[in-house]
């Protein structure tokens, strides 16, 4: 049997989009098969706007923040539409609180370690320098000047377009892959389009990782957060604010835990994006979503910026949701691993999921070819290789 495809990437999200680009300059005939369009709303790429951002608790992350800055810089160069909008992260809140993003005093150990400049700051500095107000006085918080605002949709805009100018790659989109049938050396992969041959599999498919791997007879325990956003609209139309996140204990359903962006000029640029990095209740699967954001979490979301924000109307618009895939694994870290040994041909498959992971895009697009065509990578992925702990024989 001959195969159609050296690699075949299943989902054509942000990061299968970026792995087929980096197979298509390698050369290697790629497929992308995506169950719905391209630059859809349904999986954890939904939306404008996302936040890169080298602080982290770990210094292996750190280490990955900066090592897929020059991939961010070389996909630039590929585009006129603005990717990255270089504001800043600014991190604060109780510095003893561990939130899914980490802690705070942990980051400005990590970011040390690693020689990282960043700037320490007071509440009153926060307040002063920042707009917020009525912080509590025990609150501290750092501010690194690489963080960004990725405009992530002209993101997998350019991605797209580079792969469909690419002759190597071909891209399907509304074929939702049911069925791979190892055989041979070789997989066959079959979608409600039709069925094809391919040496190796890509499996990038977001929160709908489940069912993709049960495919191959295994799976990871993964909770699924429908995640809710807005937008508020500035009353000081002088007032900016970086890329921040507040780390804050609960209050009972309340995660209390928020995140921000600057207004720019590629997304409601009358606006002001601030959303709860919480859900009140996480999902037992993907299905169970809903395009309607929880109001009490916007109403949370509301309320603090009442509280702590300046020149912000507390009216939430241009709402919405995005669903993400959290594994259960500690750090709710990424997932990048070959397929467990007991799948036929276990090297040729190589998967990432679950995470928080857009800031890595090109980068880990670079990752996943590399591991995919020559099964391993110069990048040290064993702090994310962690299927053989956490995947499960279905
Ligand atoms: C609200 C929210 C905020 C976030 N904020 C940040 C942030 O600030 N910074 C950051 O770094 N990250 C952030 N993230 C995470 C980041 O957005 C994701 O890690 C990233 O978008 C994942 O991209 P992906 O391509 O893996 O998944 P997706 O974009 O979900 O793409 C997967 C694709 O696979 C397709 N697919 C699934 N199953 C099949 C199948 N059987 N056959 C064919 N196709 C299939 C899906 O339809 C989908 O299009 C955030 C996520 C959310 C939800």
């Amino acid at each position: 049997m001959n195969k159609d495809y050296d690699v075949i990437v299943i989902g054509g999200g942000a990061i299968g989009l970026a792995t087929a680009q980096h197979l298509g300059k390698r050369k290697a005939k790629t497929l992308v098969l995506e169950q719905f369009t391209f630059v859809n709303q349904l999986g954890s790429s939904a939306g404008v706007s996302r936040q890169f951002r080298i602080p982290y608790p770990d210094e292996y992350m750190v280490q990955m923040a900066l090592d897929a800055e020059p991939y961010w810089d070389e996909l630039q160069k590929q585009t006129d539409a603005t990717l990255m909008d270089k504001v800043g992260t600014l991190w604060f809140g109780d510095p003893e609180v561990h939130s899914t993003e980490g802690n705070i005093k942990e980051a400005e150990e990590a970011l040390k370690a690693l020689n990282v400049p960043y700037t320490s700051l007071t509440a009153k500095e926060i307040e002063e320098k920042y707009h917020f107000k009525n912080l509590p006085e025990t609150y501290t918080g750092l501010f690194q000047p690489d963080g960004a605002s990725i405009n992530f949709k002209a993101t997998i805009e350019t991605l797209l377009e580079l792969c469909q100018k690419d002759e190597n790659i071909t891209l399907e989109d509304n074929s939702p892959v049911f069925k791979i049938t190892p055989i041979g050396d070789l997989f066959e992969i079959t979608t409600t389009n039709g069925t094809y041959i391919t040496e190796k599999i890509a499996i990038v498919p977001g929160p709908y990782i489940n069912s993709v791997i049960n495919l191959l007879d295994f799976k990871i325990e993964a909770t699924y957060w429908n995640m809710s956003s807005a937008y508020f609209k500035k009353t000081d139309p002088s007032i900016q604010y970086p890329t921040w996140f507040v780390f804050q204990n609960s209050i009972g359903e309340n995660g209390n835990q928020f995140y921000g962006f600057p207004s720019v000029d590629w997304d409601h640029p009358e606006y002001i994006r601030v959303a709860p990095d919480f859900v009140i209740e996480a999902i037992e699967e993907p299905n169970d979503r809903t395009l309607i954001p929880n109001s009490q979490e916007l109403a949370y979301t509301s309320e603090w910026i009442k509280e702590h924000m300046t020149g912000l109307s507390t009216e939430p618009e241009y709402t919405s949701t995005c669903l993400i895939a959290l594994s259960k694994i500690p750090n709710k870290e990424l997932l990048i691993d070959f397929a467990p040994s007991y799948v036929p041909n276990y090297k040729n498959v190589v998967l990432y999921a679950t995470g928080w992971a857009a800031k890595f895009t090109p980068f880990l697009g670079k990752i996943m070819a590399d591991l995919a065509l020559d099964g391993h990578t110069d990048f040290d992925i064993s702090p994310f290789q962690l299927g053989g702990k956490f995947f499960k024989r279905f």
